[in-house]
């Protein structure tokens, strides 16, 4: 399984995604990030995050 977590990226923030492939967490991830912080959907923010999505 796959996790990011949101702290990962310097975020003040508790929420983590989970799932199967880097695929399905990174759309979570982007969502969220979206939705809750304000960054703009998009390859910028996909760079940040996809580093961050571990093994779990
Ligand atoms: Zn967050």
């Amino acid at each position: 399984m796959k996790r990011f977590e949101c702290k990962s990226i310097g975020m003040a923030c508790e929420f983590r995604a989970e799932g199967q492939t880097s695929e399905e967490v990174l759309a979570k991830a982007e969502e969220h990030a979206a939705a809750a912080h304000n960054l703009p959907r998009g390859a910028e923010t996909r760079a940040k995050i996809a580093p961050q999505i571990k093994d779990v």
